[in-house]
């Protein structure tokens, strides 16, 4: 049994498929998906998704709740509170993703910092672990969050494809790091690959961030291509989805000279244990 800690189930390169992708994704052995907020309305979107698909996959959908660092500019005063209504939903898990990204800047960095430091200062009060971006951004993100690592039950730098110094930084303040399909890129992904060994099995977790970064080792027949370029009439021939996590777990396991199997096991223990997929743990 695997757990994508990522997916952007409410992207519209899903909306003729949902059901039957969930239904590849359990047949893969992919039993739970965490579905990622990044913004105030996707985070709506992603909550209701959990509840319309709850009948018929009961037990494996959730979700976070939060301000991607691009949307930070729309954030308001009423941002606070709609982000808090969200959480209250059983089905919502962690904030996130919020961070910091100063790749692009879609959104100044002042901009990004306040709307990060008001998630982490709603995760401290309502005890949620929170889901991390970062891009171009490790050392202002740590410093931030190590002002509030005491405070904050847990983090996962998700989708991290950064230095070792920033790696180092994030197990430092004992975080959890997510991977992606991005370390099956032998060209971009080559840092990575040399990195994930580095980390420890109870920190590690792994995601897709589907429908983005298809696996490159990704057999060509397995592609679900077909389906979308039928519908929408123009090729896109690189959409990711959650069936396809394995590929990414065997690629990790091979740079970590460890057995798919016992990655798979640890990386589902650790997602379970992190987002407390089993309700809330007895005191
Ligand atoms: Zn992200």
């Amino acid at each position: 049994m695997m757990i994508d800690i990522g997916v952007n189930l409410s992207n519209p390169r899903f909306d003729n498929d949902r059901q039957q992708l969930l239904e590849r994704a359990r047949a893969a052995g992919v039993e739970k998906l965490i579905l990622t907020g990044t913004s105030v309305s996707e985070s709506d979107n992603v909550a209701q998704l959990c509840q319309i698909f709850e009948p018929q996959f009961p037990g494996m959908l959730f979700a976070t709740a939060g301000i991607h660092p691009h949307d930070a500019k729309s954030w308001n005063s009423e941002s606070i509170g709609r982000l808090r209504a969200l959480a209250a939903l059983p089905c919502v898990v962690a904030l996130g993703e919020m961070g910091l990204d100063f790749n692009r800047n879609f959104s100044t960095p002042a901009a990004q910092e306040k709307a990060f430091e008001a998630q982490l200062e709603l995760a401290v009060e309502l005890e949620l672990p929170v889901f991390l971006h970062e891009r171009d951004a490790s050392v202002r993100q740590l410093q931030i969050l190590k002002n509030y690592r005491d405070h904050l039950v847990d983090g996962v730098s998700h989708c991290f494809t950064g230095s070792r110094e920033a790696l180092y930084g994030y197990l430092d303040l004992d975080l959890h790091i997510g991977i992606t399909g991005w370390v099956c890129d032998d060209k971009r992904g080559e840092a990575l690959q040399r990195l994930v060994a580095d980390i420890p099995l109870q920190r590690l977790m792994v995601e897709t961030d589907a429908p983005y970064l298809l696996p490159k080792n990704l057999p060509k027949e397995n592609r679900q291509d077909h389906h979308e370029d039928r519908h929408k009439g123009h090729r896109e021939n690189n959409r990711n989805e959650p069936a396809f996590l394995p590929w990414v777990i065997s690629k990790i396991a091979d740079h970590r000279n460890e057995s798919a199997e016992q990655l798979t096991q640890q990386t589902t223990a650790n997602a379970t244990r992190f987002f407390r997929l089993e309700g809330p743990v007895p005191e």
